[in-house]
């Protein structure tokens, strides 16, 4: 695996970061695939979570200790380094979460409630991961609104055209994908957020699987909400980023309530803090947070040109390798594409698979991804899904076509 790109992007050097990638499974090397569920840490990453709790362990906000003092410091330095790394224009727009779900559920719980009525208008997708959907859901159900979906067409792509025609006075959120965590379309999220503006709405965007595979320009973007998670951006679980254009999050109600989130509190009455505390009710993940500092250090020295080049090579030969398959079709041919691919191979249960080269020490996922209305968009069950982070090779690629051979020999 000598794969060198160019001057700044070492693949070998890069991959020696992430320790799990020296790992046997199943007496085989390990060939991490499921990159979409979950992305691999970076040492230093680990690092920092462990001298968290060795040497820095202490509540943030209120202490007064010189131990509170010092991690308070750091979770609000590594929300500014957040602020920086997705050019965000304010600190404050930047909330802490549990995850992407969690974000959809702030928004849909607080902006929704206040802001939908019956007859009002939601838009989703069609290839929406199911945290974008049954929130939407709930909140429509409860003010009597409309859920519609953007058709995705047989190529993988969002019905454009569809969309602008579904747009009007009565639309009051637009809430799409960036990236298709089970497809791996790249969504014109530009375009949207200018569609749905001309309308006077707002828009959140799921940027779930576009921080792993790019850095993120939220202003040049435009949405009034953007999401993801961390444990799919190289950092831990349990985290996640909302970022809110600071005069939509300022009109907002508050989401949970309890300490960190108030002013004063009274039996007849609270106010409640500013932001981003208004929306960060107790004790945060404090450790991962500031983590988070450390995973941007390790994306910022990262030649991100050189990534989507590789990611692309990485992409455009397992493609080829896979249609080489007989039997075996891909789901989701967009123009603009990430590193990921779903495919099913006729007369096979894509579960079958999964099991089998798990046994060759290939790490793949298998099933709906979270996208039901998506599978039977495309009249099928699950799909077996590859997805790559610039850590993975060619060479890996190989490992895995053999792998898949092999079981769909065994399976026929
Ligand atoms: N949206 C997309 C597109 C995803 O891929 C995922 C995770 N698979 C989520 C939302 C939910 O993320 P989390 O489980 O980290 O909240």
């Amino acid at each position: 695996m000598n794969e060198v790109l160019d001057n700044t992007f070492k693949l070998e050097e890069v991959r020696a970061d992430f320790p799990i990638l020296n790992r046997k499974v199943n007496g085989k090397s390990l060939v991490y695939f499921d990159n979409g569920a979950t992305a691999q840490k970076p040492k230093s990453v680990i690092d920092a979570i462990q001298k968290y709790y060795s040497e820095e362990n202490s509540n943030i906000h209120r202490g007064v200790h010189t131990l509170s003092q010092e991690a308070t410091t750091a979770y609000e330095v590594a929300r500014e380094k957040m602020r920086a790394y997705i050019s965000a224009a304010h600190t404050e727009e930047v909330i802490f979460t549990k995850g992407t779900t969690d974000g959809i559920n702030l928004v849909a719980s607080t902006f929704g409630r206040q802001n939908l009525k019956e007859g009002d208008e939601v838009i989703i997708s069609g290839m929406e991961h199911h945290s974008n959907i049954v929130p939407w859901q709930m909140i429509c159900e409860e003010k009597g609104a409309i859920l519609k979906v953007i058709p995705v067409t047989n190529q993988g792509e969002l019905d454009m055209k569809a969309f602008r025609e579904m747009l009007s006075q009565r639309t009051k959120l637009v809430s799409v994908v960036h990236i298709s965590n089970t497809l791996g379309t790249v969504n014109p999220v530009k375009e949207i957020v200018k569609l749905t503006h001309a309308q006077n709405a707002v828009v959140l965007i799921d940027g779930a699987q576009a921080v792993p595979h790019m850095p993120i320009n939220v202003q040049e973007i435009g949405a009034d909400f953007y999401v993801f998670s961390m444990h799919k951006m190289f950092g831990p679980t349990g985290l996640g980023i909302l970022y809110g254009k600071k005069e939509v999050l300022e009109a907002m109600p508050p989401y949970q309530g309890g300490g960190d989130m108030i002013k004063t509190v009274t039996f007849e009455k609270t106010t409640y803090n500013e932001l981003p505390h208004k929306f960060e009710a107790g004790t945060p993940h404090i450790s991962g947070g500031i983590a988070t500092a450390t995973v941007i250090d390790y994306l910022n020295q990262l030649d991100w040109e050189s990534i989507h080049k590789h990611e692309a090579d990485l992409l455009q030969y397992a493609t080829q390798k896979l249609k080489e398959v007989e039997g075996l079709r891909i789901i989701g041919e967009a123009k603009e594409k990430a590193s990921v691919i779903s495919f099913v191979v006729d007369g096979i249960h894509a579960y079958d698979l999964g099991v089998i080269i798990d046994k060759m020490g290939v790490a793949v996922r298998t099933g709906h991804h979270c996208t039901q209305p998506l599978m039977q968009r495309f009249g099928v069950l699950g799909t077996v899904r590859a997805s790559f982070a610039f850590y993975n090779t060619k060479e890996e690629v190989d490992v895995f076509m053999e792998a898949l051979n092999r079981a769909i020999n065994m399976l026929k």
